[in-house]
């Protein structure tokens, strides 16, 4: 059974008035489009359909919010990087994403990234942009079921070089069970946090 069983859609934001209230503790999933965020958020939850995987990539443009228990929520970003869309994209999604990370409540980003791609020019700006603000950002290197053993090693070494101290990895699979306690366990404990801003707290820890 999903530890996450409360789950439930809460709202889709194309503006940040539409954002739930600013309390409790909130986590964000981002990647480019295609790259099995939607998959690895139903994974994660033991959901099968509640963020749905994208028919078209880049499709999606709205934030996308869930509850899992009261004032602990997920929100799941739209896919960026898909060429069509790109420019459009640009203006369109940077002030929203600007009040999401203004947002008191977002502790955590997953990052999630086609192990069989490594890390992009965009997923690299992602984690400057939001680390800085953030308790941490969670690499999953997903798809690791496409990927040998000694690629998947390969892919997870790689990544680590070139996340250095500003993100934590893993390798992630949807389809074959690959890292899900893994992801689960990291879900658990940013969740876990106070409701009080973390931020401060980030801070006197240095
Ligand atoms: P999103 O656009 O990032 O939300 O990606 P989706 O979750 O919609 O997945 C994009 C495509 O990758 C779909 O065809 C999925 O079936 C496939 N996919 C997602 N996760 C996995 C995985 O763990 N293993 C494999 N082999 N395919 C996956």
């Amino acid at each position: 059974m999903s530890r996450f069983g409360e789950a439930r859609f809460l709202v889709s934001a194309a503006r940040s008035a539409q954002f739930p209230p600013d309390r409790g503790v909130e986590i964000a999933f981002a990647g480019r489009s295609n790259a099995g965020k939607s998959s690895a958020i139903n994974a994660i939850l033991a959901r099968r359909a509640l963020a749905r995987t994208s028919k078209a990539p880049g499709q999606t443009r709205l934030l996308n919010f869930f509850e899992l228990a009261p004032e602990r929520r997920i929100v799941d970003l739209p896919g960026y990087g898909y060429a069509r869309v790109r420019a459009r994209e640009r203006l369109a999604w940077p002030p929203l994403i600007d009040a999401l990370r203004a947002r008191v409540s977002l502790r955590g980003l997953f990052l999630i990234v086609d192990a069989r791609r490594g890390l992009a020019d965009l997923d690299s700006a992602l984690i400057d942009w939001a680390q800085p603000e953030l308790r941490g950002v969670h690499v999953l290197l997903s798809k690791a079921d496409k990927l040998t053993r000694s690629e998947g090693s390969r892919a997870l070494q790689m990544a680590r070089a070139a996340l250095g101290a500003r993100a934590t990895v893993q390798l992630f699979s949807a389809m074959h069970d690959v890292g899900r306690a893994q992801a689960q366990q990291q879900l658990l404990s940013w969740l876990a946090e106070s409701d009080q801003p973390g931020r401060e707290r980030k801070d006197q820890q240095g």
